[in-house]
């Protein structure tokens, strides 16, 4: 089976537990499946980077065994790409632009009485739709018809709900326009959006799988219209629990994730392992954590993890 995988690690940070689920997952996936894995540092939010972190996250990776083919990349390496992907869109006069402010789009949901929902998304209600502000094709601001610099670019989306088989998640149905809105394409501080830049290196790294936390689930709607819109395959999507903290929120820096300790590997190898619900999945008789601990055997704890993994998901 041709299968390509990826981890795409934003390196904000060093890699803590919760990343370390979603490398393995990612990681045993495509060992299961006898695939590729590519290794592409999610570094799309400069103001986010943290100067070193795509080093740190490597050595971490290493340390941990996880492995990957080919070079790592980078997602400000590909600018071209997106801008290419940017420019298809704009031609078919899909994207406007947007000076809305955060604080001006939660009045908009207060007055329209609908007031936003700390946690979930902000919905965009397209108050900058009429007004079509179009960017040149490579969506430099000061290119616009209006010539303001500040603007941030929006894709419209389409009307519709949007369904697919997450290999984990099941049957997810979402309406991008209802629930979303038009989404970021262009920041107005010029940063390509996640979501552009995503399926754009997806498709051009020929993945096949997307396998990563189920944070990102109710992202996958729109970077499919995304991938429709740009002719881009449609890969195939697995969203794995992620690890939150006891009061419900996500494993992050923000949430205080100590880093991993790359000297010790297998205390947190195997609680990865647990969290992705191998216990159960390993050969009873092998399931000796002492004896995987004490041996200190990354390459056997991989065997027996992709094993695991491939008995959990019938995969072979
Ligand atoms: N960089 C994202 C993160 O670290 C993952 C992006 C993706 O897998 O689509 O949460």
């Amino acid at each position: 089976m041709h299968y390509v995988g990826r981890f795409a690690p934003s390196p904000t940070g060093p890699l803590h537990l919760g990343s370390l689920v979603a490398a393995m997952a990612a990681s045993l996936d495509a060992r299961a499946h006898g695939g590729i894995l590519r290794l592409r540092i999610d570094d799309v939010d400069t103001t986010r980077v943290v100067p070193d972190s795509a080093n740190r996250i490597v050595q971490s990776l290493n340390a941990h065994g996880v492995r990957w083919d080919g070079e790592v990349r980078k997602t400000t390496d590909r600018n071209d790409c997106h801008a290419q992907a940017f420019a298809r869109l704009v031609e078919r006069g899909l994207v406007y632009g947007c000076d809305c402010s955060r604080a001006q789009i939660l009045s908009i949901h207060a007055a329209q009485g609908r007031p936003h929902e700390r946690g979930l998304e902000l919905y965009y209600p397209g108050t900058c739709r009429a007004a079509r502000i179009q960017p040149d094709s490579t969506g430099d601001s000061k290119g616009n018809s209006t010539g303001d610099a500040r603007l941030a670019w929006r894709l419209q989306v389409q009307e519709g709900s949007e369904s697919f088989d997450d290999r984990a998640a099941g049957r997810i149905t979402q309406d991008v326009a209802e629930e979303i809105g038009d989404f970021v394409l262009r920041r107005a501080d010029g940063a390509w959006a996640y979501h552009l830049a995503i399926v754009v290196d997806d498709a051009a790294d020929g993945v096949t799988d997307i396998v990563r936390g189920d944070d990102l689930l109710g992202t996958t709607a729109r970077q499919r219209q995304l991938q429709r819109l740009l002719g881009f395959p449609l890969p195939r999507t697995m969203h794995v629990p992620v690890v939150r903290t006891p009061s419900g929120e996500k494993l992050s820096k923000q949430t205080q994730a100590p880093a991993l300790d790359d000297q010790n590997p297998m205390a947190s190898l195997i609680a990865a392992a647990l969290h992705l619900e191998l216990g159960g999945y390993l050969e009873a008789s092998r399931w000796d954590t002492h004896r995987l601990v004490t041996a200190q055997s990354i390459d056997t704890f991989w065997t027996w993890a992709t094993a695991a993994w491939a008995r959990r998901w019938r995969i072979g």
